[in-house]
């Protein structure tokens, strides 16, 4: 089956809310083969009466699991976002379509840097996790922000795997509250021949702004955003 194109009927096997105002989602998608790490698939709700709504989640699942992994973070009267994280249950079926990007994907060929805000993090850790898998970690550094630990997904996982994480609101160890200063970010700029950006339209304009004034140039940069204004 062509996954760029095919509508499949997926199940949820498991899901729980490792964080507040999470949802953590595996699925199993008939005829789901594989996927690059960075690529997103379409999820699509459709009510009784055959209205639809659908959004794109990256998959934090790395290339190889037989099972999706999506992480959703629920927004303030969000309609699809708060359905999967109020009222979804594991066996319940939804819509999927993907995977789907080839620009915001990651390989391990590169030299890279992932940069990510929020629930940008997710595409970030199917990279993070393919390159552990690959023994590829030297090849891709990762920067992630977010307000406090307990609202960044994945936390735990991003910080074992070496992530560099910088916290808006609160201290981590001896590094106090602040986005990431350049002079954190430079070190993982050498040779970087891809440079990946994700997070919400306000996040991406900073760290991009920020790469620029780094000299990244802008034709190794990838961006991907989510969605509405933070
Ligand atoms: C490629 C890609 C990958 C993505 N991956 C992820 C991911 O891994 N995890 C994730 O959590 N999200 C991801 N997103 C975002 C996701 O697609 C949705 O945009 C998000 O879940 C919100 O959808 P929703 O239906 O819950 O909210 P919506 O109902 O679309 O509303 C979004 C927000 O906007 C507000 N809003 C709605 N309409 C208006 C309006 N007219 N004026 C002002 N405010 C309004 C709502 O209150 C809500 O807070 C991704 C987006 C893209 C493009």
């Amino acid at each position: 089956m062509s996954h760029d194109t095919a509508w499949a009927l997926a199940t949820i096997q498991a899901l729980d809310h490792p964080i507040d105002g999470f949802v953590r989602l595996r699925l199993h998608v008939p005829g789901w083969t594989s996927h690059r790490a960075g690529q997103h698939v379409v999820v699509r709700l459709r009510a009784a009466d055959g209205y639809t709504a659908q959004r794109s989640y990256s998959t934090a699942s790395m290339p190889g699991d037989p099972l999706v992994e999506l992480m959703v973070e629920r927004l303030p009267d969000g309609e699809v976002s708060g359905f999967l994280h109020d009222e979804a249950r594991v066996g319940d079926t939804v819509e999927v379509r993907g995977p789907i990007g080839r620009w915001f994907t990651w390989d391990g060929s590169q030299r890279a840097i992932a940069f990510a805000g929020g629930s940008g993090a997710v595409p970030v850790v199917s990279m993070l996790r393919h390159a552990v898998a690959e023994g590829l970690q030297e090849r891709l550094r990762v920067v992630v922000v977010a307000k406090t630990l307990d609202v960044l997904p994945y936390a735990d996982e991003l910080r074992a795997a070496g992530a560099f994480v910088a916290l808006t609101r609160e201290n981590l160890g001896s590094r106090v509250a602040a986005t990431p200063y350049p002079d954190e970010v430079a070190p993982l700029l050498d040779d970087v021949e891809a440079a990946y950006v994700c997070g919400s339209v306000g996040f991406v304009g900073y760290a991009t702004r920020l790469l620029r004034e780094q000299a990244v140039p802008e034709s190794v940069m990838r961006v991907e955003q989510f969605g509405v204004t933070a």
